[in-house]
């Protein structure tokens, strides 16, 4: 169930709020995770394939294009990582990575161009919501939003099932270098409302650039106390 910790107080730069991931050791934490091998573990497209495994796991969800795999890239500093998960065939399939045997880090199908949220849903029917619900060890999902847009109707209907699986999931802004001044701030302020609309989601919403390198540290820290 999500834990709804009391709001932090707010960094004066960003306006994001102030958490464990400042903290120095839990930085270190993070490098040191990430710092060790990260390697291909498995691929599911059908529910009979999800491997067992009792090593906490995260996963990775979001709209097609949102930057997932750039992100992913930039976590673990492997530029070929991701690019398992979009070769042909591959893109209705959970990837899961193992990262040095504390942590899986699962990358979910892009949920596509769908407009509908209803032809979300029912992709989701099936692999995803059998992986969702019968995965103790998934200790959160990384709902992957674009920086630069504002959530759409299937980013909302994402949550929704979220929501309805009882599994934690987290806000995680991409490409925060495409937006200048205040806009960022006033984003993740917007999000962190939504947020508090959702059963499921974790209060704090992260903000992140593959490009720059902005947040990944502060998220390598975050996944860092999921770890074993
Ligand atoms: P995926 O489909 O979610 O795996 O997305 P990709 O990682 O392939 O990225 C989709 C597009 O967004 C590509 O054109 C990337 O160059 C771009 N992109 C990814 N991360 C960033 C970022 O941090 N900043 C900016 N400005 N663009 C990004």
């Amino acid at each position: 169930m999500a834990d709804h910790a009391p709001r932090p107080p707010a960094q004066p730069e960003t306006g994001a709020p102030l958490t464990e991931a400042d903290d120095a050791a839990a930085l270190e934490a993070g490098r040191v995770l990430f710092a060790g091998e990260c390697r291909f573990a498995a691929a599911a497209g059908d529910r009979t394939r999800i491997p067992p495994g009792r090593v906490p796991e995260v996963a990775f969800a979001g709209r097609s294009n949102v930057g997932k795999s750039s992100l992913l890239n930039a976590l673990t500093g492997r530029h070929a990582l991701a690019r398992v998960s979009v070769t042909p065939g591959r893109t209705r399939e959970l990837v899961f990575f193992d990262l040095a045997g504390r942590l899986t880090l699962v990358d979910m199908p892009g949920y596509g161009y769908a407009k509908a949220p209803q032809k979300l849903a029912r992709e989701w029917q099936g692999l995803m919501l059998a992986y969702l619900r019968g995965r103790p060890q998934l200790r959160r999902v990384l709902l992957l939003l674009d920086a630069r847009l504002a959530p759409k109707p299937v980013d909302e209907a994402v949550m929704a099932i979220l929501d309805t699986a009882a599994v934690t999931f987290q806000l995680v802004l991409t490409k925060t270098d495409a937006l200048a001044g205040t806009a960022l701030a006033t984003r993740i302020e917007a999000l962190a409302r939504l947020a508090r609309t959702h059963t499921a989601a974790y209060p704090e919403v992260l903000a992140t650039s593959s490009r720059t390198g902005a947040g990944i540290a502060a998220l390598r820290a975050t996944l860092a106390t999921l770890a074993e």
